[in-house]
């Protein structure tokens, strides 16, 4: 068996798209789906699909039919926004727009030293605010620099 594609009967790559996926608990699913799609999620592990184009959000590993999309979630997740200007951090509320208000007015950004500080004073509750359930500041960081990088109005 393919240890890539499938751990034991559960599948990783997203049933839509093809495309890899990571690991979210259900914790994540019950703080961020409406409550009209509540009822359908399960304690199980559930995967989180990052392609921008593919509809799917989470589908549960062990039933790959089982799957929650945007209209599902309160949030906007930002890996499927085809908008420039969406969330980057769920926790302490910052996005897109703020981090290029920064740039043009000073160009430079506190914004990711700012959420260190806070993660650093156990401020972050990922797991219920952040659609992948784990710390943004990865993707922050990803984010800034292409920000910066963009040219100037
Ligand atoms: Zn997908």
């Amino acid at each position: 068996m393919d240890a890539i594609v499938t751990i034991g009967a559960e599948s990783v790559v997203c049933p839509s798209c093809s495309g890899k996926t990571i690991g979210v608990e259900s914790i994540t699913l019950k703080s961020l789906v409406v409550p009209r799609s509540l009822e359908r999620v399960r304690d199980t592990t559930y995967r989180y699909c990052s392609t921008k184009s593919c509809a799917i959000v989470y589908f549960a590993a062990d039933d790959p039919t089982q799957s929650f999309l945007c209209d599902d979630l309160k949030i906007r997740v930002a890996d499927k926004e085809t908008s420039e200007s969406f969330p980057i951090c769920y926790c302490f509320d910052w996005t897109t727009d703020d981090v290029r208000r920064e740039l043009r007015d000073t160009s430079e950004t506190t914004i990711p030293g700012r959420i260190e500080r806070l993660i650093r004073l156990g401020f972050c509750r990922c797991e219920t605010m952040n659609p992948k359930g784990r710390c943004c500041l990865g993707d922050v960081t990803r984010t800034v620099k292409r920000l910066k990088s963009e040219p100037a109005e």
